[in-house]
């Protein structure tokens, strides 16, 4: 982000907050260089946090791609498009909330089957089971039983 006073590169985040219902991210910044301060709206949905995959490389959020993993795992499932984009509202949320530039994929993968635990059972245990490739049935027996005990 370029200083708008003199140009230098570099700037560093003073503030930041959500305005109008999370669609914005305004934040204040200052110029390292001149000391200026100004302020900036982002596009919150360019502001989610990079994904670090297990192998430590980084990519961007890919909604499309958990859209199609939460569609394989909602199949036949009582649950509506409405619903999916309530949770996917919700899980942007969390990302951002987080506060961080980067996240774990894992931490990604947290913060979905969370949501998707409260939206339908039969759905998070199809979502968890990919995700997690339990290693074992035990490991997927004990899951499943945390649900029943609920
Ligand atoms: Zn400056």
């Amino acid at each position: 982000m370029y200083c708008p006073f003199c140009g230098a590169e570099d700037t560093k985040v003073i503030d930041s907050r959500l305005v109008t219902e999370g669609n914005q991210i305004r934040r204040r910044r200052e110029c390292f260089d001149c000391k200026e301060r100004f302020t900036t709206y982002e596009n919150a949905a360019l502001v989610l946090p990079r994904i670090i995959k297990r192998d430590g490389s980084r990519e961007t959020f890919d909604e499309t791609k958990l859209v199609s993993g939460l569609q394989k795992s909602l199949e036949k499932r009582p649950v509506s498009i409405e619903q999916l984009e309530q949770m996917l509202d919700r899980v942007r949320r969390a990302l951002r909330a987080t506060g961080e530039r980067e996240i774990s994929s894992l931490m990604l993968g947290e913060i979905v089957m969370k949501e998707l635990k409260t939206l339908d059972h039969v759905a998070y245990v199809r979502f968890a089971s990919v995700y997690r490739s339990f290693q074992d049935i035990n490991a997927f027996r004990a899951e499943i039983e945390t649900l029943v005990t609920e």
